[in-house]
């Protein structure tokens, strides 16, 4: 029922929960989450507030929604937020900061790492002038395209942001996967963010959820922007339950999803007609002629592998991924590009 002998290599959102995952959901107690009497929910609150250091956390029912209650929370009507041209919360999030915010955002470009040059900051920082909307915010995103920030540089970002009077935002979707990949603690990849929207539907292969965390005073204008933008759920510790599972059980292990990424690049490296970079986490991108994506295409269709074929072409590992897997997707890609 739960596993078929399709492989999905599309995003790591397609993890589907486990049989002991399943079973911590069925047990959950449950209470109405809007008044505040979800156990389950709290529970999780209480555990992500503490594992990452903060004073607060809320439930919310996608990262999407995470991100835009944040924005919500440090901006105002004609307010605007500094975010990287590649970022999620400017390019792939529909405009909803400005669409259900009003709030502007001030796009930077992002350098070859993912970062946004300090100088860029700096100089996109508006003055108190009429004429411009007042920047309130500076968000960034770790990992981003898979690629780990730097701990010196969210240091600085974040330093500097203060200093000029921003508040910090981090879209930390994939930030265990950037703490399993540096080495260390959670609390300290997010250090220097007022807030931070974390994923529990990616890698940590919970179906449904996220979890922004703040200070106390962050997290009360969230929770009303939750029920504001229709977020507020009711017996939702149902899900909680799986996104607790999800950070007591799977964060180390992505350390495997990271291998088995780095696995499958030196695999393809070999072969003719492919470019690619070494994968920093769990995510890696393929670079190919374009006449040769309807072979490959059909060629994973043929030996069962979803993927997004492109000629520049993302490949995400996940825990519903096995070496065994990856040896089988080498063996495609082997017959169609090897010389
Ligand atoms: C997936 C993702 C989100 C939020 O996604 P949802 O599908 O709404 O949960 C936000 N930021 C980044 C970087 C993401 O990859």
């Amino acid at each position: 029922m739960m596993t078929s002998s399709w492989l999905d290599l599309r995003s790591d959102t397609v993890t589907l929960p486990s049989a002991a995952m399943r079973k911590a959901m069925y047990e959950a107690e449950v209470g109405d989450d809007v008044y505040g009497d979800d156990p389950s929910v709290n529970r999780l609150q209480d555990y992500a507030a503490e594992l990452f250091g903060y004073e607060a956390a809320l439930f919310a029912a996608s990262g999407t929604q995470s991100n835009l209650i944040a924005l919500m929370a440090h901006c105002g009507r004609g307010d605007e937020y500094l975010v990287g041209q590649e970022a999620h919360t400017y390019r792939y999030e529909g405009g909803g900061a400005a669409v259900l915010g009003s709030i502007q955002p001030q796009p930077l470009n992002n350098q070859a790492d993912g970062s946004i040059a300090l100088a860029d900051i700096t100089a996109n920082i508006k003055p108190l002038d009429n004429h411009f909307a007042r920047t309130r915010l500076l968000a960034l995103e770790n990992t981003i395209g898979g690629r780990v920030l730097p701990l010196a540089y969210t240091a600085e970002a974040t330093a500097l942001a203060h200093a000029c009077g921003l508040a910090t935002h981090l879209d930390g979707a994939r930030i265990c996967n950037a703490a399993v990949k540096l080495g260390v603690p959670l609390r300290e990849v997010v250090r220097g963010f007022d807030s931070v929207s974390v994923c529990l539907s990616k890698g940590l292969g919970a179906p449904v959820g996220s979890v922004l965390l703040g200070s106390r005073a962050l997290i009360e204008q969230a929770t009303r922007w939750r029920k504001v933008l229709g977020g507020g759920m009711r017996q939702a510790g149902i899900l909680a339950a799986a996104g607790q599972y999800a950070l007591e059980h799977n964060v180390a292990r992505l350390a495997e999803d990271h291998a088995h990424a780095a696995l499958l690049a030196d695999g393809l490296a070999e072969l003719p007609g492919l470019k690619l970079s070494q994968p920093q986490t769990n995510i890696l991108y393929v670079d190919m002629a374009p006449e040769a994506c309807a072979g490959l295409a059909a060629a994973l269709a043929q030996a069962q592998v979803r993927a997004s074929v492109a000629p520049h072409m993302r490949i995400v590992t996940h825990l519903n991924v096995s070496r065994a897997d990856i040896e089988r997707v080498l063996a495609v890609f082997r017959s169609v590009f090897a010389a």
